[in-house]
């Protein structure tokens, strides 16, 4: 069975490093209480701007939250002004990387060959990397859902080989759903998670990769919606916007169980 993975992702939120040291003390303090509570908490990773990653590192130490970069430069080093490289973000103590979200691919025109680029790079720098996938809501009407994230995982997996998958998450983010509070209802987001499964399974076939790769959903989860949400049997987790912003509203979607 798969162990359970809830992700937060901050985006470019909040505005100030005294709001983020507010937010990341209260979910510390939440979390230790949970882990010392000796129940089953799932993994915990948080994707915080890069500018806070050294401070939600400081104040999580001591909790199991693993924290992670939101994207990476498609350089490693040198003349590019204003980017951030795997190696940095490796350096300050990331171990994973999200890469590939929808937000990169509409507002900052990523292809898929720059996604692909980036799965190496954060794979080769030793991090664990989140690949997001997801359809647009006209795609979604027409029934292209499935073809869509087909599409999106054979392009950033491209490459990847069996043993890498062990470092591969994938998170399912119907474009139509994120940020909008039109939860994609569980079973349809069921459905897509097996059929993104089984395009795994194509992939690598006859390795047990499909089994254990681990797909998340996102798109306006709250606690409210964690439990269903859950109860899915390919859906081994979240990607979580805007309530992972508010410490007590992502401390609940951690305690879902
Ligand atoms: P919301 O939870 O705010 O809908 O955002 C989802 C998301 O895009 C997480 O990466």
């Amino acid at each position: 069975s798969r162990r359970p993975i809830v992700s937060g992702n901050w985006k470019l939120n909040p505005l100030t490093a005294g709001e983020a040291k507010e937010t990341l003390k209260l979910l510390a303090a939440n979390q230790r209480a949970m882990e010392e509570s000796g129940k089953d908490v799932p993994e915990v990773i948080l994707f915080p701007p890069y500018p806070f990653v050294p401070l939600a590192s400081e104040v999580l130490e001591g909790t199991t939250v693993a924290i992670g970069g939101q994207d990476c430069s498609l350089y490693d080093k040198g003349a590019y002004t204003g980017e951030v490289s795997v190696s940095q973000l490796a350096s300050l103590g990331c171990n994973h990387l999200l890469v590939g979200h929808s937000e990169r691919r509409t507002v900052f025109d990523e292809t898929d060959a720059e996604i692909n680029k980036k799965v190496h790079l954060g794979l080769n720098a030793g991090l664990r990397v989140m690949i997001c996938i997801g359809e647009t809501e006209d795609e979604f009407l027409a029934d292209m859902a499935n073809a869509v994230n087909e599409i999106q995982v054979k392009k950033a997996l491209s490459g990847v080989t069996a043993a890498q998958m062990e470092d591969i998450t994938i998170a399912y983010e119907p474009v139509w759903a994120i940020g909008t509070g039109k939860v994609c209802d569980a079973p349809t987001a069921q459905e897509v998670h097996a059929a993104v499964r089984r395009v795994i399974d194509e992939l690598y076939p006859d390795t047990g990769v499909a089994a254990k790769v681990r797909i998340l959903y996102g798109g306006s989860v709250t606690p409210d919606t964690i439990d269903v949400t859950m109860r899915e049997s390919d859906i081994d987790g979240v990607l979580v916007g805007g309530a992972s912003l508010v410490a007590d509203k992502f401390s609940r979607i951690i305690d879902f169980s």
